[in-house]
């Protein structure tokens, strides 16, 4: 769990640091001082101690890094090391069974696409399309394996129900958002949706994820909407959809048990 923790916590340093390369256009082998171009050493890149050591400033110049950082760092160093304990097959991912452990591997390296698009969208509002891809990609094969491993054990594989999952989150967004214009949802949201539905795979789950990322975002931005005066305020809806994706794949053996799926 530590080694998972340290894991995430460089991993979330990776992706925030990413979601600025992606959006500047950055190219440069080393990490640099947004402000004054200090080259950071390999002592100011360890994740979470070196934001604390320097408080948050740059060595060089002391303008501030910012809050992303140092957040992206801890939640995604926890979000790695809950994944294990929480994972869904946790039984066979400790027995070192295959499928799981392939299974995690994706999931991982969707979670770290998922971090540097949760920033992306949280700073500008703006999703990049070129990364949402490669999750798609991610996602696809994690559906893949997910269902050989169906087959492998001798399981029926639901068709049905994995359509439904497309069909309730990414297609429902697109048509929201072509019918209307953009002004409800934003495009970008509904090709994320795509790798959120295929790697639930499960109709109701999708349903599930979608209804919890729209409470999550009404809880967390109505606040906003009622402090500011602006009725057309921008609300970035990725980091919502990412987190109700997270909450209802964690809980998915407990909801599917709930509403009585696949036990007859
Ligand atoms: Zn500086």
């Amino acid at each position: 769990m530590l080694v998972l923790f340290i894991f995430g916590a460089m991993m979330g340093s990776f992706a925030c640091c990413q979601a600025w390369r992606i959006k500047k256009g950055d190219k440069a082998k080393w990490s640099h001082c947004m402000h004054c171009k200090y080259q950071l050493q390999w002592y100011d890149n360890i994740p979470i101690v070196s934001w604390l050591m320097l408080g948050g400033k740059c060595r060089k110049c002391r303008k501030k890094i910012g809050y992303a950082e140092i957040l992206s760092e801890v939640l995604t160093g926890f979000a790695f090391a809950l994944s294990y304990i929480l994972w869904p097959a946790f039984e066979e991912l400790y027995a070192l069974n295959g499928f799981e452990i392939a299974k995690y591997v994706l999931f991982l390296i969707n979670l770290v696409i998922f971090v540097i698009l949760f920033v992306y969208d949280a700073k500008w509002k703006e999703l990049p399309v070129g990364l949402m891809y490669v999750a798609w990609g991610i996602a696809t094969v994690y559906l893949g394996v997910s269902i050989w491993q169906t087959i492998a054990v001798g399981g029926e594989v639901d068709i049905i129900t994995i359509l439904g999952a497309l069909m309730i989150l990414p297609l429902f967004y697109y048509l929201m958002y072509r019918v209307s214009s953009e002004k409800w949802v934003g495009g970008g949201d509904w090709m994320l949706c795509v790798p959120l539905a295929l790697m639930l795979g499960n109709f109701w789950l999708a349903m599930f994820a979608m209804f919890a990322a729209n409470i999550l975002g009404c809880i967390t931005m109505l606040p906003v909407a009622m402090s500011k005066k602006n009725h057309k305020l921008k609300i970035p809806f990725g980091p919502f959809l990412i987190l109700g994706f997270l909450l209802i794949f964690f809980c998915q053996a407990a909801i599917l048990k709930f509403i009585g799926y696949g036990l007859f």
